[in-house]
């Protein structure tokens, strides 16, 4: 055991980690913890690109986009916010331009840019070019510049290390305890500032465009410690995951003209939106494929649509999709220059989560009340920049933009304050759990309990939902939490013991499961993502705000609001 001590800790080396860590640097001692290997955190994944309203095609203004965002929104988004990242995302894609980033070009040698859901020019005219990408490959080159950048800044890295807990008394935060996965040994991390950047909670659901690593662990964490999670019920399914596995095509492929099809071979968006067709949000074209679907327009009366890229020719999908075209070959051993690809909905994005300022600050109340030393930036946090529907680009987008805020708040934040006194055995609750859960001898498995609990929020708690389903959700993830306490798992050994890690990551899942479901149940409205059937219209009356959801000592839950942050946009209704 070791007690290391850094002004900023982050954990989490995806996106928003890297980017908070890159300028926490320039001014602090900084360290990274990540249980994964820094470039293959999850933000390598993000296939179709970032959006910033640069304009290098056709005129484009970065309050189009804040109004884009707005709107994708259903109006929950917090406008400050929002007008902060869309503002903010144009001198930070030219910044991560010249830190290297090899982005696709036009042939004036301006960063390409391509169409996206929900992007519009003036105000929802018409679809605008606004995703900067490199090929279908944004993410992974994100996260190979900034981990480079970093690499060169000398920020410390810490290779999996799996964050178990974090120090947090009298409303301040410490540090973490970690376990270091290479030999089983826990750690104290002593910190004056810590920025959680630990990423989704994809794995609550069967069919996800998330890896395996997306468990949640820094939401679960703060929730435990009395932190609110925000809006939870409000998670994005993207509609073109591949059938049955769920892994993503990239909305890219709509962006360069791909056409959504059903059985009868129909445009079928035109009939949901006719103005952006293909390229409406995320959450109206999940909701039109289901529609189609129960309707017996599926393919071949399946649960599945086509997307249609035939028409675009081989040279431009192996040139500006590759990826996709690989994934085609490789897991449906078709080419998508000559097939149609079957797609569904696929469990994807996290909405809700720490709630956070516009500096990444951890808040705690509907005061927007501080946890003084916490902050956290990317898909953990709720800024909230994405409302109840998050529109493509956004996200990496949002890592940078507010990654880059937390880095420099909380390095400024370490730089003004000493080192607070930590407890010696701060580590204990940590070494308790890992002993609990590397030696009980019970009658169940982490993998059985985590198959159940996915089915259950895939069909209770998906694209559409009803209370009868939701309270059938509340009430079976309770049974599956109580039978989660009997786990036994048989590897008892230290060294790389992913059993004791995929045990802990469950109850992190749960916990996440059991908030999402809750709040779901308890917002009797349809917003965005969260489309109750027995409560269809939007309620801005009684619904125009955000949930909190806190959990109590006695492991019960209760609920608070906080206000939507309105400047420029009122609430209208959403038609595309
Ligand atoms: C297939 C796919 C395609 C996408 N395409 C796009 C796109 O084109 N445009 C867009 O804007 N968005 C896209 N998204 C969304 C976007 O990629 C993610 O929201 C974003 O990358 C999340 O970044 P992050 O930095 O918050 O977390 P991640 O990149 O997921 O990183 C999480 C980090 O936390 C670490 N971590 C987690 N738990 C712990 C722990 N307990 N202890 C220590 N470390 C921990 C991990 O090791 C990892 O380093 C896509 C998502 C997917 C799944």
């Amino acid at each position: 055991m070791s007690t290391f001590q850094y002004d900023v800790l982050v954990i989490g080396a995806g996106g928003a980690g890297l980017m908070a860590a890159l300028y926490a640097s320039k001014s602090a001692n900084t360290a990274v913890l990540s249980k994964l290997y820094p470039t293959r955190s999850h933000t390598g994944a993000a296939q179709g690109g970032i959006s910033a309203a640069l304009g290098n095609h056709e005129e484009d203004h970065w309050e189009w986009h804040a109004y884009d965002t707005v709107k994708g929104s259903d109006y929950l988004g917090d406008q400050d916010a929002i007008e902060i990242m869309c503002r903010e995302a144009i001198d930070v894609v030219i910044e991560l331009e010249h830190m290297g980033l090899p982005f696709d070009r036009t042939p004036e040698g301006k960063i390409a840019q391509r169409p996206f859901g929900g992007h519009t020019r003036n105000y929802g005219e018409a679809p605008v070019r606004r995703a900067c990408h490199a090929a279908d490959r944004t993410g992974h080159m994100i996260l190979q510049t900034l981990y480079q950048q970093c690499i060169k800044h000398n920020v410390n890295f810490f290779d999996e290390f799996q964050v178990l807990d974090l120090i947090i008394e009298d409303g301040v935060c410490k540090g973490a305890i970690a376990y270091e996965i290479d030999t089983g040994e826990i750690h104290t991390f002593h910190a004056k500032a810590v920025i959680l950047a630990t990423g989704g909670w994809g794995k609550c659901w069967s069919v996800t465009s998330n890896a395996f690593t997306l468990t949640g662990d820094g939401a679960a964490i703060v929730l435990r410690h009395g932190v609110p999670l925000e809006d939870m019920e409000f998670f994005q399914f993207h509609p073109t995951g591949i059938w049955k596995m769920g892994i993503l095509i990239t909305e890219g492929v709509r962006g360069e003209g791909g056409i959504l099809r059903n059985n009868l071979g129909e445009r079928f968006m035109e009939r949901y939106s006719p103005t952006l067709k293909d390229l409406a949000p995320r959450d109206v074209v999940s909701r039109a494929i289901y529609m189609e679907i129960r309707e017996g327009r599926g393919i071949d009366g399946k649960d599945y649509v086509y997307l249609d890229a035939t028409h675009l020719g081989r040279e431009r999908i192996e040139k500006k999709l590759p990826d996709i075209a690989d994934f085609c070959r490789t897991y449906l051993g078709i080419d998508p220059a000559e097939q149609p690809m079957p797609v569904q909905p696929t469990a994807h994005y996290a909405m809700g989560g720490i709630p956070t300022d516009v500096d990444g600050r951890v808040i705690v109340d509907a005061n927007n009340t501080p946890l003084y030393g916490l902050y956290a930036a990317g898909e953990v946090a709720c800024v909230s920049v994405h409302g109840a529907n998050r529109l493509g680009t956004n996200s990496l987008l949002d890592l940078v933009v507010f990654g880059r805020r937390a880095g420099i708040h909380a390095a400024a934040f370490a730089n003004e304050i000493e080192f607070q006194p930590i407890p010696d055995n701060a580590d204990e609750p940590t070494r308790e759990l890992v002993e609990r859960v590397r030696t009980h001898d019970g009658d169940e498995n982490v993998a059985t309990i985590r198959a159940e609990m996915q089915k259950l929020m895939m069909n209770n708690v998906g694209v559409f939902r009803t209370e009868e389903l939701l309270t059938e959700a509340v009430e079976k993830l309770k049974e599956l939490k109580e039978r989660a306490r009997n786990i036994s798992i048989q590897d008892k050994g230290k060294r790389f013991n992913q059993d004791l890690l995929e045990a802990i990551e469950l109850y992190n899942l749960l916990d996440l499961a059991e908030v999402t479901a809750l709040s779901a149940l308890n917002r009797t409205e349809s917003r965005g993502a969260h489309s109750r059937e027995d409560y269809p219209e939007r309620d801005d009356e009684n619904w125009l705000k955000h949930t909190l959801i806190y959990r109590e000592e006695d492991g019960s839950y209760r609920f608070d609001y906080k206000p939507v942050t309105i400047t420029k946009f009122e609430p209208k209704p959403r038609v595309y």
